[in-house]
């Protein structure tokens, strides 16, 4: 669990750590020191000018108050020359400041009130791992890893070009903080970096200077700030050549010059909307006559993530997942696309001896702040719920419902103020056909409808219809959702129900109603005993109060979802099969070398599919992922969920079991 920083504000009105005993920036205008030693020193301005690459990557040690953030932000705005596009910021913070002693300690710089406003405004909970915030429309990107950077920087994800360009080196006085002053920091920092990476620092400490010479630093002393005699400034002098990630688990960077993506649900959208924030315009080629016809064609969906009593993979994956999905969905509302939702929390009920005693666990354990997840007794239960029932629970305040159809539309509109993507309907990719510069995409009357530098198939149950795709373990589970009509006791519901299945509070007076859950099963047939089951397990938890009956019935709708053996998505290069088993046959001994190298056939095809029932959630992240991976940037999620995503999960674990 992560940890609030304790703090107070000195006479000068500066905030000071108490586990510290450290001031967080100078009492003798900390913001004027700030450009000095971290943004001058660095030469920022200049490298901005003549950049090779759409983003420049700054990292931090030690986010603190984000003064340092909000001064290359307001730089970054007020730079008229930059040829860089885009400001990537990323910083770690092991003890995050409260969301109301950031407002109180950036009160002291007016001139940064319309940056600091935004950025209190998105000051993401308390959670370990990375929080990706975006401002102005993603050209700025803040990276916010909360967690001891000893345990968070060797998470980030980099191939052999590293992925910063510049360091700033804060953190309290080494003295004062020696446990993050260790050279195990400036091998990392040295790792990470780009082969021009500078650092700045305000310290001259002899053993940061030997420290970071080591780890492959040049390293020069210069004039401090103020009356502060020297300060340290240098470059990496040989970028390291190494990767985070094992070789089957790495994600290549490509030239995105013709991008396709065939489907037109929640998946599509997201991906075309991270593709829309960095300029890149798509064809996608959906088979229905509008977007959303598939899984995600509900009436309403709830959007909450599915946590653990422990905070391990899975849980974070989703704890990420759920808060950049609200803040993207909201980011399109507040920019005039509109669609239905209410963040009117969800309430778990805890049905069963079993879902209590897992409830409780969680509730014990502790791994997750309350302004996230926290349990209710059964009264706490019936005022969230507005209706009387005899079971205790967990409540997610911030989640709620939205109507699926409505969001994908508002995403595709969004991400069409960005760019043009060019939606062509009723159009199904029955073949994708290798060629020399890419791929050839063949409609069911045996026609091109183009060639693509690169494909993304994100079309849910029917992703595995391609030859390329057979390989990969997606299996269907038919959900069939029933919408009823409102009453008098329905309508007082304030929350999302979940008990077995869900229950919506009313929009446009009906409530929905699921979901039934039917493996292996393709129809989307809608079944009248399938309704049976959706109500009779309502009111097998819930017999009178919500007043739901056969009568209360409209209509129904039934999807397929798309799931994996590991309930988690799947995103990536699409494997080929028998050229994984050749490149890493050497797993089947234990061994992680001498492995082969011959290129992916697939190259340039992509998959992101298997989102389950749980894709409003995942996918935003799960998008972004994917094409930050592809554009060279720093992702968004450590490497344990990055591997954890990959498409070759299910093969190289076969062979590092010696399965195949
Ligand atoms: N850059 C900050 C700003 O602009 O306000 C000031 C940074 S303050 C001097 C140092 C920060 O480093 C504190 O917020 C502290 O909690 C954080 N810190 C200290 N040790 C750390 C560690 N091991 N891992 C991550 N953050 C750490």
């Amino acid at each position: 669990m992560i940890r609030h920083a304790k703090i107070e504000f000195n006479e000068s009105g500066t905030p000071v750590a108490q586990d510290f005993d450290d001031v967080y920036f100078s009492n003798d205008n900390g913001l004027l020191e700030s450009d000095y030693v971290f943004f001058q020193q660095n030469n920022i301005a200049s490298r901005w000018q003549h950049h090779p690459r759409r983003p420049f990557v700054i990292a931090e040690t030690g986010f603190g108050t984000g003064l340092n953030f909000l001064n290359t932000w307001q730089r970054f705005n007020q730079d008229s020359d930059k040829s860089v596009e885009q400001l990537h910021f990323i910083s770690f913070e092991k003890f995050p400041l409260k969301q109301s002693a950031l407002q109180q300690a950036l009160a002291a710089w007016p001139e940064l009130t319309s940056l600091s406003e935004q950025l209190v405004a998105s000051y993401p909970t308390a959670i370990a791992g990375c929080h990706r915030l975006e401002f102005d429309q993603g050209r700025v990107i803040l990276d916010l890893w909360f967690g001891d950077i000893q345990d968070t920087l060797p998470q980030l994800c980099y191939g052999e070009n590293g992925i910063v360009d510049a360091w700033y080196l804060d953190g309290f006085a080494p003295s004062k903080n020696p446990d993050m002053w260790q050279q195990s920091l400036f091998d990392g920092m040295a790792n990470l970096g780009r082969s021009d990476c500078t650092f700045a620092t305000f310290t001259a400490a002899g053993f940061v200077r030997r420290g970071l010479a080591d780890a492959g630093f040049s390293v020069k002393k210069v004039k401090g700030y103020g009356r502060k005699r020297e300060m340290v400034v240098g470059t990496l002098e040989k970028a390291n050549q190494s990767s985070t990630q094992p070789t089957y688990f790495e994600r290549s960077t490509q030239s995105l010059e013709k991008v396709a993506i065939i489907g037109g649900g929640i998946a599509t959208a997201t991906l075309a909307y991270s593709f829309a924030k960095r300029g890149i315009t798509c064809d996608i080629f959906c088979k229905d006559d509008a977007l959303a016809k598939g899984a995600s064609h509900n009436h309403q969906g709830a959007v909450y993530p599915n946590l653990q009593a422990d905070f391990n993979a899975i849980s974070e994956f989703f704890a990420h997942s759920f808060y950049y999905a609200k803040r993207v969905y909201q980011q399109i509302h507040d920019d005039g696309y509109h669609y239905p939702h209410d963040w009117c929390g969800v309430l778990l009920h805890g049905i069963s001896d079993s879902k209590v005693e897992i409830q409780q666990r969680l509730i014990e354990k502790n791994a997750w702040p309350s302004s996230l997840i926290r349990g209710v007794s059964a009264q706490q239960a019936n005022d969230i719920a507005g209706f009387e029932a005899s079971f205790s629970g967990l409540f997610i305040s911030e989640a709620g419902w939205v109507k699926p159809p409505a969001l994908v539309n508002a995403i595709f509109a969004a991400s069409n103020s960005n760019t043009s993507h060019n939606i062509v309907f009723n159009t199904e990719i029955s073949d994708i056909v290798k060629t020399q510069n890419g791929y050839q995409l063949i409609d069911s009357n045996n026609q091109s409808v183009g060639e693509f530098s690169q494909v993304f198939i994100t079309c849910g149950e029917l992703t595995t219809r391609f030859s390329q795709t057979q390989v990969l373990p997606f299996s269907p589970v038919r959900g069939q959702v029933t919408r009823v009509k409102v009453n008098d006791l329905s309508q007082k519901l304030k929350t999302v129900l979940c008990h077995k299945g869900y229950f919506t509070p009313q929009l446009d007076n009906t409530h929905c109603m699921g979901a039934t859950f039917e493996k292996r099963s393709m129809s989307r047939e809608i079944s009248s005993s399938d309704n049976l089951i959706n109500l009779n397990q309502l009111r097998s938890f819930y017999p009178e109060q919500l007043g739901i009956t056969e009568e209360s019935i409209l209509d129904a709708k039934a999807a397929i979802r798309c799931t994996t053996p590991d309930h988690q998505p799947i995103v990536g290069e699409v494997p080929d099969e028998g050229t994984l088993l050749n490149n890493f046959a050497p797993l089947r001994n234990g061994k992680h070398y001498d492995f082969a190298t011959d290129a992916n056939p697939n190259n340039g095809l992509f998959v992101f599919s298997g989102l389950g029932a749980r894709g409003l959630c995942t996918a935003p992240l799960a998008a972004e992922m994917l094409v930050a991976a592809l554009c060279d940037e720093p992702l968004p999620v450590p490497t344990h969920i990055s591997e954890m995503l990959h498409p070759n999960r299910f093969i190289v674990r076969d062979l590092k079991r010696n399965k195949r």
